[in-house]
């Protein structure tokens, strides 16, 4: 049987950097776990344009509908800040998430112990949290028509239209519940059914699915502003959060920053399922390119880390393999090296991206 496929596509700036160490981890899993992948490497964001005037060429989006699962660095930077709108480096991100129809997007917000003092809100509120936004992501306010800026009675008027189908809602809320089931069996759907009828059919479709399918899953309902609420009063209370595009933007957002650091925070997007059972699935950190420190051995390569740990765990089925390398992060951190994004002020010093990269292969090693 072949291997299963991975694209990486670093991108721009820290992309490639974090991506590096990535690569470390893949290579130590197939020499010492006989846990292997093809892996192919390609261009996307500024770096595609550099090279062929377009941030994600045909053929690179086809192979990204081909493997098991895309790995992305992250893309942009101020080199391309001036480029018409249909080529800058973003496009390249969101033509990917939009023809590998990517609907279910997973924000994990997880305090690591040793990052607990990070976070804003008092540490027994946040240590040991560990919850998950899925957050609809093709659909929405963000997508749906009429939009625009149009002038009715003299005066300008933005328009953007909250619109969801039943199949939209039923693919979403399956995605929660099968996720759930893996994790402490409990969902949180959050809408606004007090004051949207998109919100009532929302709450009706995730009920009906639930009561066909999911019985064994505890699913609660809770106003998306009550739910923002609750985020931040009491996040332990959470297990699987499902909601839209536009309040899972905002909530996924709030819940990853009680965890500390941009550099820690890992995230996926899947799709429907492939002919092998496996959903489409890109795999990528929440940063961006971070130009400001790029190219100096900076960067946290944790997150994009920990988006392998979560391919591994969601796309490959290795649960086992994803638990041991985010314990080897996890090890890394209690042990006191850092980089320079998660020090105290008043903290020792940090390491670089490629020695955090080697503290989590020797914690690997060691396990
Ligand atoms: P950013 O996430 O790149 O950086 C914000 C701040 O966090 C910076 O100070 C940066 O140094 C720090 N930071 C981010 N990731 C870090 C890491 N792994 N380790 C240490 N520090 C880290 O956001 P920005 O500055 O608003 O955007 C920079 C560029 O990235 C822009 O072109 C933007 O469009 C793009 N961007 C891309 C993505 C993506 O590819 N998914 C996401 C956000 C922003």
């Amino acid at each position: 049987m072949s291997n299963p496929s991975l694209l990486i596509l670093p991108g721009d700036g820290i992309g490639q950097e974090v991506m590096a160490e990535v690569r470390k981890i893949i290579d130590w899993f197939g020499e010492n776990r006989d846990l292997k992948f093809d892996v192919s490497e390609d261009l996307v964001g500024g770096a595609a344009y550099d090279a062929h005037g377009t941030p994600l060429t045909d053929a690179t989006m086809a192979k990204a509908q081909e493997v098991d699962a895309v790995l992305l660095g992250a893309v942009g930077g101020p080199k391309y800040d001036d480029l018409d709108f249909a080529v800058k480096p973003e496009r390249g991100l969101l033509r990917l998430r939009k023809e590998m129809d990517l609907f279910s997007n997973l924000r994990p917000a997880q305090c690591f112990d040793a990052l607990a003092d990070f976070s804003s809100l008092k540490k027994d509120l946040v240590a040991g949290l560990d919850i998950m936004i899925v957050r609809e992501l093709t659909s929405g306010s963000y997508f749906g028509e009429p939009r625009g800026i149009f002038t009715e009675d003299n005066q300008r008027v933005g328009i953007n239209t909250q619109r969801y189908t039943e199949s939209e809602i039923d693919r979403v809320a399956r995605s929660a519940f099968e996720l759930a089931r893996r994790r402490n069996n409990k969902v949180c759907s959050m809408e606004k059914a007090n004051v949207m009828e998109s919100g009532i059919l929302w709450r009706d479709v995730v009920t009906e699915v639930h009561q066909a399918d999911y019985a064994d899953v505890e699913l609660s309902h809770m106003y998306a502003d009550a739910g923002a609420m609750q985020l931040v009063r009491a996040p332990k209370q959470f297990d699987v959060i499902l909601t839209d595009n536009l309040f899972g933007d905002l909530l996924s957002d709030t819940a990853a920053m009680l965890t500390g650091s941009l550099g820690m925070l890992p995230s996926a997007s899947l799709g429907a399922p492939m002919e092998n059972g496996r959903p489409k699935a890109m795999y990528e950190p929440v940063h961006g390119s971070a130009p400001d420190i790029m190219g100096q051995d900076k960067a946290n390569p944790s997150a994009c880390i920990l988006s392998f740990a979560m391919a591994l765990r969601y796309s490959f089925d290795e649960g086992d393999a994803a638990t041991l390398l985010e314990t080897a992060v996890e090890q890394v951190l209690a042990k006191g090296i850092r980089t320079g994004d998660l020090m105290q002020a008043d903290g020792g010093t940090p390491v670089g991206c490629k020695a955090m990269g080697d503290a989590i292969i020797a914690e690997l090693a060691a396990s």
